[in-house]
């Protein structure tokens, strides 16, 4: 009896112990967060919005050896207008404007950047760029000479070939291509941090940028056409809504082609076919539950579109600028400007003043898949290398005329 006392004793005795040692681990664990709590990580740079322009800006200044952070209201990236896009990649026609030579300049690097990092959701089926109506076809002639892109000219017998339906001759881009969006961002931020949050605030302070308890050196605004953090007016965002479809088909076709829509080369059994364009502030456009029915009619007279069946609908909103070159550097501190230089109104022109620390990378219109990698990579070269950015991207080019014509300020 005695004995069973003493072994009942010892063993209480151990287990006050091993229930001390527990509570002295839990203890040692609770002070360590506390500790990490502390030193919370300050990043180098927060990308906010995780569409094309967003995970690419955080892919390049990652390369770049930057602690970097995404953010999205989102869970997942390619919510926004990069889940609506069909995401052609190809070059932009024309007699040569700033506007096609820039979007030329970027589809190369884009159809590279893809192919060389993620070539696995890149199809390079070629796109052929045939001419609207017999007026358009004239133009093609003078198109030619102005195109440093890769192409041939491809003549109706060829095109039948093809499985198109056109009698004009046509641009064929060997080298362009379609995005499986989604998972391209999705590949594109694969070794970034993300983090779900909405930004409904920014604040500055003691040299950081602070989004709630996240902290940051510097902030990238990839929000798309929604800007409402800053006095962004000058930049002129603007939505345009769209929408289009993937159809299950049978259809026999190897190449992608563009006319007034876009048709994809069918890819596991699925046609891609959009877009249409709406000016439009507000996302969701009514359209009585038949968003694609212009674009299937005319999709019937480019390609024998009989057994399309609509698998799955897409729409969203482009954020394009005033005069529809991307944004792509510093943005300007406007209350500031028009507070202290309030003859800027009348055509003055005082060095301008940028908030600290706070960049840009958006307006990539209907071009975002093609424009987004080499503006995210300008502007990694800015921030990191202090490169100089093109002139025709940098958002400082539309300021001054914005205070001097915009309707937007009291001129009174
Ligand atoms: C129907 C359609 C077809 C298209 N087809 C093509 C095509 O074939 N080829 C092509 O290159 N382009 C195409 N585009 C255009 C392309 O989709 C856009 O240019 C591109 O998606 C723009 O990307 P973005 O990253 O600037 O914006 P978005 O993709 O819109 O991303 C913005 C992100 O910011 C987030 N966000 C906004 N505000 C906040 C906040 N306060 N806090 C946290 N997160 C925030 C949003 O959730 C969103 O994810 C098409 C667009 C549409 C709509």
């Amino acid at each position: 009896m005695n004995t069973n006392i003493f072994v009942l004793f010892k063993s209480l005795h151990l287990n006050l112990w091993a229930y001390l040692l527990i509570l002295c681990y839990y203890l040692c664990e609770i002070l360590l967060l506390v500790e990490i709590m502390k030193k919370e990580k300050i990043y180098d740079i927060v990308v906010v919005g995780a569409g094309i322009a967003g995970c690419c800006s955080a892919y390049f200044l990652k390369k770049k050896g930057l602690s970097v952070l995404l953010v999205d209201r989102s869970g997942v990236s390619s919510t926004g207008g990069s889940s609506a896009a069909g995401a052609f990649v190809s070059p932009k026609i024309g007699k040569g404007s700033q506007l096609q030579q820039l979007t030329n300049k970027a589809f190369e690097f884009a159809k590279d950047f893809y192919i060389n990092n993620f070539p696995k959701y890149f199809y390079q089926t070629g796109i052929i760029r045939m001419p609207k109506d017999n007026s358009d076809a004239k133009k093609f002639i003078e198109y030619n000479k102005f195109n440093s892109s890769k192409k041939e000219w491809i003549d109706r017998e060829e095109l039948a070939k093809y499985n198109i339906k056109e009698d004009n001759r046509s641009f064929l881009f060997k080298e362009a291509g379609v995005c499986d969006a989604p998972n391209m961002c999705k590949n594109i931020i694969k070794d970034i941090e993300y983090r779900q949050y909405l930004v409904e605030k920014l604040i500055y302070k003691d040299d950081y940028w602070q989004l709630g308890k996240i902290k940051a050196k510097k902030v990238i605004l990839s929000t798309g056409y929604e800007n409402s953090l800053f006095d962004m007016r000058y930049m002129g965002v603007k939505g345009t809504w769209g929408s289009r479809g993937d159809y299950k088909s049978s259809l026999d076709l190897k190449v992608s082609m563009h006319k007034k829509i876009s048709i994809s080369a069918n890819i596991n059994g699925i046609i891609k076919v959009g877009a249409t364009h709406v000016k439009s502030k507000e996302p969701c456009i009514i359209c009585n539950g038949e968003p694609l029915k212009e674009l299937e009619t005319i999709a019937s007279n480019m390609v024998n579109s009989k057994d399309f069946k609509l698998k799955e609908t897409f729409c969203g909103m482009r954020s394009g600028s005033k005069d529809y070159f991307p944004l792509v550097g510093g943005v300007i501190d406007v209350p500031f400007m028009l507070k202290n230089y309030p003859k800027i109104l009348k055509g003055a022109k005082p060095p301008i003043k940028k908030i600290d620390n706070l960049y840009i990378c958006n307006g990539l219109g209907g071009r975002g898949f093609v424009f987004a990698p080499l503006m995210a990579k300008i502007l990694a070269n800015y921030i990191v290398d202090n490169i100089e950015i093109d002139s025709r991207v940098n958002p400082n080019r539309l300021f001054l005329k914005w205070c001097r014509k915009s309707s937007d300020l009291d001129r009174n």
